[in-house]
């Protein structure tokens, strides 16, 4: 096989997973997003910082199209979210449509939102056999070999109420995982655990980023972002403030209210 360079790679191969353009949502009177912008190549971790009500969940649901923005748009892998343009004109995609994208983009969050009712193996296997309608026995096989990857391999037959929370986490990884999805977003995924757990989680995370997995992760663990990111957001009142490699944002940044936070969550 030759070589390929980079200007031989079509454009939907090298185009950003995420690009988020005049990203816009208001609640009532207040305006949440002012017109956020946000690339994430494809590979890359981007930790997103931010003091509390700054937006940052927020922004995570308009990528995964759980919020509807009111102006700008999101492009998942080449393709709008939420709105398409056709003659120049900005339209809302199709139920349908959203549904599909959405089934690319994994979504871990602060509580683990495990089924209550079925198995870690069940609850590993029930998305991709219910929205991507595939073959549970080969599905089965791919949970068993990611509850691997997340070390519970022995607690594929147990109820969620029989782990401690880091486990549920790593379940709901693993979840995230079988859907092969191009893109996870977490949630501030350690924020709910006791402080003995957390590494567990970010260790699993870790892993994920040194293979290669694209990854939006809003956290306050800033030694994890130094870490982990390729790409650091400081968001605050719906603006990204300053953004950059870690070394930049987390060492010398730029802005006082960087700055600031930073000093409140070290
Ligand atoms: P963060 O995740 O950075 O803490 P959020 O994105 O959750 O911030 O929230 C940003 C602001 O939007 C907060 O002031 C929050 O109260 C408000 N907000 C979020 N969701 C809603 C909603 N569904 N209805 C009304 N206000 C909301
Ligand atoms: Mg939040």
């Amino acid at each position: 096989m030759s070589a390929v360079t980079h200007a031989e790679v079509p454009a939907e191969v090298a185009a950003p997973v995420v690009q988020v353009r005049g990203a816009r949502k208001s609640f009532g009177h207040h305006e949440v997003l002012h017109g956020v912008d946000l690339d994430v190549e494809r590979g890359t971790v981007t930790v997103v910082l931010g003091p509390s009500g700054s937006g940052k969940s927020t922004l995570l649901r308009a990528i995964n199209h759980l919020e509807k923005l009111d102006a700008g748009y999101v492009g998942v892998d080449g393709e709008l979210v939420g709105v398409r343009v056709a003659h120049g004109r900005l339209h809302e995609l199709s139920e349908r449509a959203i549904l599909r994208q959405r089934a690319r983009i994994g979504f871990v969050f602060q509580g683990f939102n495990l089924f209550p009712h079925l198995t870690v193996l069940e609850n590993v296997v029930e998305a991709p056999v219910a929205a991507l309608r595939r073959d549970r026995g080969e599905v089965r096989a791919e949970a068993l070999a990611l509850l691997d990857r997340v070390g519970l391999a022995d607690k594929a037959d147990a109820y969620p109420r029989q782990l401690s929370g880091g486990q549920q986490q790593r379940v709901a990884i693993a979840r995230a995982l079988a859907l092969r999805p191009q893109l996870i977003l977490f949630d501030e995924p350690t924020s709910a655990l006791d402080p003995e757990l957390v590494g567990e989680v970010l260790a699993v995370i870790k892993d994920l980023a040194a293979a290669g997995t694209t990854m939006i992760i809003v956290t306050h663990e800033i030694g994890f972002a130094r870490e982990v990111a390729d790409t650091v957001v400081f968001l605050d009142g719906g603006r990204v403030v300053e953004q950059g490699p870690p070394d930049e944002v987390l060492t010398r940044p730029r802005h006082a209210r960087t700055a600031a936070f930073l000093s409140r969550v070290r």
